[in-house]
């Protein structure tokens, strides 16, 4: 398998098996990761962090794993300090930051920026969401928190519920799940659901899915609760927002009826989709997973730059 050099714009830019070797490296990272151990997989190598949307887990996650690497960052996050403001294209930016870097990890308000960066630099690019699109490294600790925590991913139960419209994090993850053979279910407002392309994909692969308004529909057949936050920042008109903001409230007594096993997952941030009394419940599996995203991070990372994975497997 070769991932050196190699852009990730899309989940569907993997195959399971490399997925799978993906989170098999993620692993060897974990005590790297906490800061246990010391590796110097990626030394002078530099990752530049292109951030024209706010993140708080993906950037400062992005950033730490390639500091334990022992590699350097440079980047924005603050696109008002920048020549963006003076009229400066995405195209003309990556070219210039692909001379002072060795992958640029960019993201974007616009769906396809990550694909335009990528046609327009030799460096890897690594999309870390665009617009309403995908989130491909996302999903990569999505799936490596469900098989953490649950042993396997093929034949689980997964209930997608929140925004399903205009959540990236959500169109990456059912395009993944049908490659990995889960049964899906999506929990979503009649006006935020799945896009009609993710949909036609799940059934040209023969992938079982349903489609539900209420949670208490399939909280007692599910081994994952994936939830998500309406995405404000995505509306045309604030009313709309405020047509469904709210409409999913979790709290500790909606899971009572769950599997006793069920896991309740969310990229964060939470708006008030997930009631801190869940945070205690043996169900709360989200601050985990935002650590997760360091380890596959990491393992994703060392991959691209053509690290010598030596030292770790
Ligand atoms: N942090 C995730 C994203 O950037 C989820 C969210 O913002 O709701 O897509």
């Amino acid at each position: 398998m070769d991932f050196k050099g190699r852009d990730v714009v899309s989940i569907n830019d993997f195959t399971v098996e490399e997925i799978t070797y993906i989170l098999d490296v993620a692993e060897r990272m974990v005590p790297a990761a906490r800061g246990e151990k010391v590796l110097d997989l990626c030394p002078n190598k530099i990752l530049a962090r292109l951030f024209y949307e706010p993140s708080t887990r993906t950037m400062l996650s992005f950033e730490t794993a390639m500091k334990r690497l022992g590699g350097m960052v440079i980047g924005f996050s603050d696109v008002g300090s920048t020549s963006v403001t003076k009229g400066e294209t995405l195209a003309d930016t990556i070219k210039m930051v692909e001379a002072y870097s060795d992958v640029i990890v960019l993201r974007h308000n616009k769906e396809g920026a990550a694909q335009l960066a990528a046609e327009f630099s030799e460096k890897p690019v690594i999309n870390a969401g665009d617009g309403a699109g995908q989130h491909p490294t996302q999903t990569l600790l999505d799936l490596y928190t469900i098989r953490t925590e649950l042993g396997h991913i093929r034949d689980m139960n997964v209930a997608l519920v929140g925004d399903l419209k205009y959540g990236r994090t959500v169109h990456s993850l059912a395009y993944a799940l049908a490659k990995f053979g889960a049964n899906l279910h999506f929990v979503s407002p009649p006006s935020l659901p799945m896009p009609p392309e993710v949909i036609s994909h799940l059934e040209k692969r023969n992938t079982t899915f349903d489609i539900h308004r209420d949670i208490a529909e399939v909280i007692p057949d599910v081994d994952v609760m994936y939830v998500t936050r309406i995405q404000k920042e995505r509306f045309p008109d604030v009313e709309e927002y405020n047509r469904v903001a709210g409409v999913f409230r979790i709290d500790a007594s909606t899971l009572e009826k769950a599997k006793e096993g069920l896991i309740v997952m969310h990229p964060l941030p939470r708006v008030d989709e997930i009631h801190p009394d869940v945070d205690a419940t043996p169900h709360a599996r989200y601050f985990q997973q935002a650590f997760n995203g360091i380890p596959v991070r990491m393992a994703l990372l060392a991959l691209v730059l053509g690290a010598d994975l030596e030292a770790v497997l």
